[in-house]
């Protein structure tokens, strides 16, 4: 079968997005620093586009997590596959994820990442999907709120492909 891309989010609607989520950041944390982290792969794109619409000072930091069982739906596990390279103490730390499904990774990052003594902790999302939410988090920023459809595009993949499209759409596969 063939795969097809609807366009969910245009890129401007992106866009336009992305710069008031830094707006909100900004003014939160006017006259501090922030501390991204950015979670691999999904996050890339987002990250970058973020931290230029951010005016406070900004460190950026990445890790990588895979989660176990998302076939099985078994304990939602999440393997570190790469931890910071900086510490957190004292960092207005900021989890900025491409999409949140179950809850599950970012509540264990939440979890792990709040033993490394941050000064503040929040998290940051460009796409919800809270039909599908299993454990709950509180998510200070997001982007938007989607329904549940399974979508790539800025960050999000495939079998690794579409994370370079500008716009967020939902794979569809035809005949
Ligand atoms: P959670 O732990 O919240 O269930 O999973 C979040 C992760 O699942 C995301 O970081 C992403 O890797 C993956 N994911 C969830 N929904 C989608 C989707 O619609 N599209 C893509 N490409 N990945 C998704």
């Amino acid at each position: 079968m063939a795969e097809k891309i609807r366009v969910m989010i245009p890129e401007e609607e992106v866009d336009a997005k992305i710069k008031e989520l830094g707006e909100k950041i900004s003014q939160r944390f006017a006259g501090e620093e922030v501390h991204l982290i950015c979670i691999l792969k999904g996050s890339v794109f987002f990250v970058c586009e973020l931290a230029k619409r951010i005016t406070v000072p900004v460190t950026i930091d990445f890790m990588q997590v895979s989660s176990y069982g998302a076939e099985t739906k078994s304990s939602g596990v999440v393997r570190l596959s790469k931890d910071l390279d900086e510490p957190l103490q004292d960092k207005n730390v900021i989890i900025v994820e491409d999409i949140i499904d179950s809850g599950r990774t970012l509540s264990h990052l939440v979890k792990l990442l709040s033993q490394r003594n941050p000064k503040t902790m929040t998290l940051c999302t460009l796409l919800d999907k809270p039909s599908r939410r299993v454990v709950d988090v509180e998510v200070e920023y997001t982007g938007f709120t989607i329904p549940d459809e399974f979508v790539v595009g800025y960050g999000l993949d495939y079998d690794q492909k579409y994370r370079n499209l500008p716009y967020i759409g939902v794979l569809e596969f035809v005949d």
